[in-house]
């Protein structure tokens, strides 16, 4: 039975359903707001440099699902990539995450990895046994000083609230390392396209039946679909009507110098007092491409809460939003014709290679409740697990 859909949304969740949905012979329209595809992982060349920038903050695609790699090697050539982080902190330079070599900066000595556990068993605040909130994992990990040094600063810019009041599980994101691996992820994928994320969004969604409109919101539209899939924010689907679930933006200051100015893609700012945290120098990106001019373009991230008219970037979750997004999600539920997908429709913080798994078991369910004539559900990921 071919069906019509409308999917809201161009970035990873709504190309790779869109996709699998049109392979399977459905009619579909894909729509977004804004005037390019790509979603929050677009790129584009900067008019004055030539360099391809990461528009809406720097991305890393990183991985070990050989299924979603093999899926976006389908559609453009991945190039391997290290992702390496440097960090600021009063006047010095480290390695982030913290490593043998961070250690040994940072204490001015020269220890070999079982020496370093042994020096962090020390500074580490053994009497927390299970750690209840980021600052109490942060001192449980590499104690007060590092903690300080590191995390507090830049986490207190980043999240605009005490590290007392956010989960352990954010730094958990971040490894502790006692050798010379400086590497910023672990996976054994890690690569960016060579032409860009919008490079490989624009092949995935050049499909027979698939219709993609531009700068254009589902708001605005009046057509009728047997189905739509809603990749926008769940709050906004509803119009704000019971509230507006929290997020950081972020601004980006655009500033250009001549050559190499950081030598590296990015430099953290842990620093309080420096309002920034961290600046991305996209050349360092692409370094298979240096033709064009000897400019380079940076970016300056500031963060800071979202209000009505910023874009929505990071979601915060803390335990008002849970209470709301759960009032959301049972609404969802109860409403027919639309499957909330990615991360603003699950307003969940994912990463691109769980962005293109989840959307692939969007896109099944859809198709395996089309098979069985039953309802098509308002998610496949539950946003509350
Ligand atoms: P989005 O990319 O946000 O796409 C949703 C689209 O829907 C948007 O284009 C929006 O304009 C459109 N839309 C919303 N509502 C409407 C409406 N009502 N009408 C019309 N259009 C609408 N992941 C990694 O794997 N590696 C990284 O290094 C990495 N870095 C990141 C850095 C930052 C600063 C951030 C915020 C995220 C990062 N991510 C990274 C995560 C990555 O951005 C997401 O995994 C990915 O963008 C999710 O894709 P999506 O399609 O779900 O959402
Ligand atoms: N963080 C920090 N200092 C750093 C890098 C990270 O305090 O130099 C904290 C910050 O709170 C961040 C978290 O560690 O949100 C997880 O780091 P990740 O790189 O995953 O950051 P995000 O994806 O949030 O930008």
């Amino acid at each position: 039975m071919q069906m019509s859909f409308c999917i809201v949304g161009a970035g990873f969740s709504g190309a790779v359903i869109a996709r699998s949905l049109a392979e399977n012979g459905h009619k579909v329209v894909v729509i977004d707001e804004r005037t390019h595809p790509g979603g929050n992982c677009h790129t584009e060349r900067d008019p004055k440099t030539g360099v391809m920038i990461h528009r809406y903050g720097p991305h890393i695609f990183h991985t070990d699902n050989e299924n979603v790699y093999s899926y976006v090697c389908r559609f453009g050539e991945m190039m391997p990539f290290r992702h390496r982080v440097m960090a600021t902190v009063q006047g010095r330079v480290y390695s982030m995450p913290i490593n043998l070599l961070t250690i040994n900066q940072f204490f001015g000595t020269t220890l070999g990895p079982s020496e370093a556990r042994e020096l962090l068993a020390r500074k580490r605040r053994a009497d927390i046994a299970q750690p209840a909130n980021f600052e109490e994992q942060a001192l449980s990990m590499v104690g007060e000083e590092m903690y300080r040094a590191f995390f507090r600063g830049y986490t207190r810019k980043q999240w605009g609230i005490e590290p007392t009041e956010l989960p352990a599980s954010i730094l958990k994101r971040l490894p502790l390392r006692f050798n010379y691996d400086d590497s910023y992820f672990a996976h054994k994928y890690q690569a960016i396209p060579r032409n860009g994320y919008t490079g490989i969004i624009e092949k995935i969604l050049d499909a027979p039946n698939i219709e993609v409109r531009l700068g254009c919101t589902f708001e605005q539209l009046s057509e009728s679909w047997d189905h739509v899939v809603y990749t926008g924010p769940i709050d906004r689907f509803f119009s704000f009507d019971i509230g507006r679930l929290g997020y950081r933006t972020l601004d980006f200051e655009t500033f250009y110098v001549e050559g190499d100015a950081q030598g590296t893609a990015i430099m953290n700012y842990c620093d309080e007092q420096v309002p920034y945290t961290r600046i991305t120098e996209h050349r360092h990106f692409s370094p298979w491409d240096q033709s064009g001019t000897d400019g380079s373009v940076l970016y300056r991230e500031y963060s800071r809460a979202c209000g009505a008219d910023d874009i929505p970037y990071y979601p915060i979750r803390l335990v008002n939003e849970q209470a709301l997004l759960r009032q959301y999600v049972e609404r969802a539920r109860a409403t027919t014709g639309v499957t909330f997908a990615g991360r603003l429709g699950t307003y969940r913080y994912i990463d691109m290679d769980v962005t293109i798994a989840e959307a692939m078991k969007a896109a099944e369910m859809i198709q395996t409740a089309i098979a069985q004539r039953t309802a098509i559900p308002a998610f496949a990921i539950d946003p509350l697990s």
